[in-house]
């Protein structure tokens, strides 16, 4: 080869590659899996959606500030976490909020994970959600907001929704609720989802700041489902 040809066929390999690993790592990106980041047309709506639970000790904090202020907002759940504490999600879901799959374990390798793993991974925690409310989820979220295509060919197969987001809190970074609000806040937009944690402390200070935050600028929280006009569960309006 040529030196420039060689110079060429380096860059584009150097291109593709620096793409794949983008497409993996940004979850805006889109780049396997069409995902619901941000909606359109939603004028000053928002979607406020908390990832990693139920915890024993802080999501009920999280669901009485919410109730308190007549907010619905949508839980991504773990699986097996879901299944130690069901009395939790049949909460979620008699209060009003929407709840999706977030994987059954959540484990830092999920994303290396074969095709047979990756599904088995989506089933069982639609199943253990379905077995506890009654309702078939579709919306996913996949952990660490990874895609990839075994992920991307899991949720196809299954017929999940994937809902990623347009504002990421760093509320698992930062310990000070006051800050974390104020960075949603100055990133806020219409059509915007929110990622925050119900397994975090301070969750529901945080909460309570941002929910102030929105009421002052004139936005209102809502569901993912109510923000895209998509159906929550399987069967069911
Ligand atoms: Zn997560």
């Amino acid at each position: 080869m040529e030196p420039g040809t060689v110079i060429i066929v380096t860059l584009t390999a150097l291109l593709a590659a620096g793409l794949l690993v983008w497409g993996s790592a940004s979850v805006r990106a889109s780049f396997y899996l069409s995902m619901r980041c941000r909606a359109e047309g939603a004028g000053h709506r928002v979607a406020l959606t908390f990832d990693d639970g139920p915890d024993p000790e802080r999501t009920p904090a999280v669901l009485d500030l919410l109730a308190q202020r007549g907010v619905r907002a949508t839980f991504f759940l773990v699986g097996e976490r879901a299944e130690t504490h069901p009395e939790l999600v049949r909460r979620m879901v008699a209060e009003g909020h929407v709840v999706g799959n977030h994987s059954h374990t959540h484990a830092g390798l999920f994303p290396l994970s074969s095709l047979r793993n990756t599904e088995e991974e989506l089933h069982r925690t639609t199943e253990s959600l379905t077995r506890i409310t009654g309702l078939r989820p579709r919306l996913f979220r996949p952990p660490f907001g990874v895609t990839n295509p075994t992920i991307a060919r899991a949720v196809r197969r299954l017929g999940l929704v994937p809902v990623g987001w347009s504002i990421r809190s760093l509320d698992t970074v930062s310990r000070d609720p006051e800050r974390v609000a104020t960075r949603i806040l100055r990133r806020l937009h219409p059509g915007a989802v929110i990622l925050l944690h119900d397994r975090c402390a301070g969750s529901d200070r945080l909460l309570d700041r941002l929910l102030d935050g929105l009421q002052k600028r004139g936005y209102e929280p809502t569901t993912i489902p109510e923000l895209f006009d998509i159906e929550a569960y399987e069967n069911h309006r």
